[in-house]
C-alpha cells in the first residue's frame, strides 16, 4: 500500500501520516522534515532551502524532487510508504508519477484532507514539533504528556520559525493556488479521496475507512 497525503499547511498531514505509518507499517516520507534536518546539518541543499522555508515560500521543484528521489532510492524494494508534503505543485505531481512508474509503483490512494483555511492559522500557531522524530503536537488538541518534551523520543519540542502568523498566512495563500490543480490531477486519475474530520481521531477514522474499502 502506497499513500499520498495532500492538504494545506496545518491540515493534519504529519499527524495522520504518523498514525498511518505506525498502524500499517509504512515508511513515512515527509519532505518538510527532511528539509528541516538538512538545514540543521547545514548541508548545501539545506542552506539553499532555508531562505524559502523561512519566508513561507515553496522550495524550487528541482531541490524538492532531488530530496524525494533520494529518499525513495533508500527504500527497500518491498517497503511501502506514506508521502506527506509532496507533491506541492502540479509539476511535482507529474514528476512523481514518472518516478513511481520507473519503480513500477502505483499509488493506491491520494487523500485530500479538507479543512477550512480559517481554522489553520490557529492550529499552526499552537503547533509544537520534535525535530528528531518528526512528531507533531498541538498545545490544546494534542498536547505532549510532559510539557515541552516529545512523547516518543524525549527530545525538546520547538515552535517552527515558519509557524509565525504572518508566514503562516502567506504559506496558506501560496498553497491554495497549487493544491487545486493537484487535487484535480489526482481526481482525474481516479485516486482521490476527500476526507474531513473535526478531531484527529475522527479524521483518522475517515482515512481508515477509505483504506478498508479500497482493500476489502
Ligand atoms: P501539516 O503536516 O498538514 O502541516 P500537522 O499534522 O502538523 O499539519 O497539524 C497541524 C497542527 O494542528 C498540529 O499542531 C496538530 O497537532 C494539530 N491538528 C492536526 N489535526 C488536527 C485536528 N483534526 N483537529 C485539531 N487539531 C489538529
Ligand atoms: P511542511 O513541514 O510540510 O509544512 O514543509 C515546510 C516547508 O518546507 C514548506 O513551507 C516549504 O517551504 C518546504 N517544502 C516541503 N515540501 C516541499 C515540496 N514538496 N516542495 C517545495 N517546498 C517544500
Amino acid at each position: 500500500m502506497n499513500l499520498i497525503l495532500l492538504g494545506l499547511p496545518g491540515a493534519g498531514k504529519g499527524t495522520q501520516a504518523k498514525k498511518i505509518s505506525q498502524e500499517y507499517k509504512l515508511t513515512h516520507i515527509a519532505t518538510g522534515d527532511i528539509f528541516r534536518r538538512l538545514i540543521k546539518d547545514r548541508t548545501p541543499l539545506g542552506l539553499r532551502a532555508e531562505k524559502y522555508i523561512k519566508e513561507g515560500r515553496l522550495v524550487p521543484d528541482e531541490d524538492a524532487v532531488r530530496i524525494l528521489r533520494d529518499e525513495l532510492s533508500k527504500l527497500d524494494i518491498k517497503s511501502r510508504f506514506v508521502l506527506d508534503g509532496f507533491p506541492r505543485t502540479l509539476n511535482q505531481a507529474r514528476i512523481l508519477t514518472e518516478i513511481l512508474e520507473g519503480m513500477d509503483i502505483k499509488p493506491d490512494l491520494v487523500f485530500f484532507i479538507d479543512v477550512d483555511p480559517e481554522e489553520l492559522v490557529e492550529r499552526i500557531s499552537e503547533r509544537r514539533v520534535c525535530l528528531k522524530c518528526g512528531s507533531t503536537y498541538h498545545l490544546k488538541h494534542n498536547p505532549p504528556q510532559t510539557d515541552g518534551i516529545c512523547d516518543f523520543c524525549g527530545e525538546k519540542l520547538i515552535q517552527r520559525n515558519d509557524d509565525r502568523e504572518d508566514t503562516v498566512r502567506k504559506r496558506i495563500q501560496i498553497h491554495l493556488k497549487e493544491i487545486k490543480e493537484i487535487v484535480k490531477y489526482y481526481k482525474e486519475k481516479g485516486l482521490l479521496e476527500v476526507v474531513r474530520g473535526d478531531t484527529i481521531e475522527e479524521l483518522y477514522g475517515a482515512i481508515k475507512k477509505a483504506i478498508e474499502v479500497k482493500f476489502s
